[in-house]
């Protein structure tokens, strides 16, 4: 049977948009799809619009986040930018959007060395309320110190007879990688192949939880000091 041509939207070349140009179009056969490529004049950002007649529809914002050491920074703030922003000032968005939207998928993910916040949804309002509560997280976030205490690591006394723990819902979370076993060869091969270079540092996948212990180690001298 003879393929259908992908769809195609009234867009052309050299044509800017919201800002917006549009720099190559390209039908992906295979994709039954279109792919348009626009670089946001203003700043450079590069933006690629994928248009097919799939019903689902996929937002992901995604920033270079190469680092050069094992503080887990990308990670804790692709958390700590989800704790509210300028138009949507709540504790917990990321729940709030989990919750109440029709989203098929909502997460944030860091990598060895970018930083994804992908939404969709198979409504279209729904996807662009998603879309408008994601940019404005990334682009304006509250940012909060205790919002870096809470996503990345604190001091916890549950009890005062007992010596105060360490919290954190990035510390937690990396607990559980590095408790994987398969995991850490696959961390350790990596760093001895590509020893110094951004690829083998831990905090790409998270923060090295030996690092944190190390800042916990700084943190308990220093008060020791001033104490
Ligand atoms: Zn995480």
């Amino acid at each position: 049977m003879p393929q259908k041509n992908p769809p195609l939207q009234n867009i052309k070349t050299n044509q800017t948009l919201h800002g917006f140009k549009a720099e190559r179009i390209e039908p992906i056969a295979e994709l039954h799809a279109t792919a348009y490529i626009f670089t946001h004049v203003k700043t450079g950002a590069r933006l690629l619009h994928l248009y097919n007649d799939d019903p689902e529809n996929l937002f992901c914002i995604a920033f270079r986040t190469p680092v050069s050491d094992d503080t887990g920074v990308p990670h804790i703030l692709e958390h700590s930018v989800l704790c509210g922003s300028k138009k949507f000032p709540v504790k917990d968005p990321f729940q709030e959007m989990l919750k109440g939207s029709l989203q098929t998928f909502l997460n944030a993910l860091t990598y060895r060395d970018k930083t994804v916040y992908p939404v969709a949804s198979q409504v279209e309002k729904d996807f662009f309320n998603l879309v408008n509560v994601y940019c404005d997280a990334v682009f304006h976030p509250l940012l909060t110190e205790n919002t870096f205490y809470q996503e990345g690591w604190h001091f916890e006394v549950e009890d005062v007879s007992k010596p105060a723990g360490i919290k954190g819902i990035v510390y937690n979370e990396m607990k559980g990688v590095f408790s994987d076993f398969a995991s850490h060869v696959a961390r350790k091969i990596t760093a001895g192949l590509i020893a110094n270079k951004p690829f083998c540092r831990m905090s790409l996948i998270g923060g090295s939880i030996f690092c944190f212990h190390f800042c916990t180690l700084l943190r308990q001298i220093l008060m020791n000091l001033l104490y």
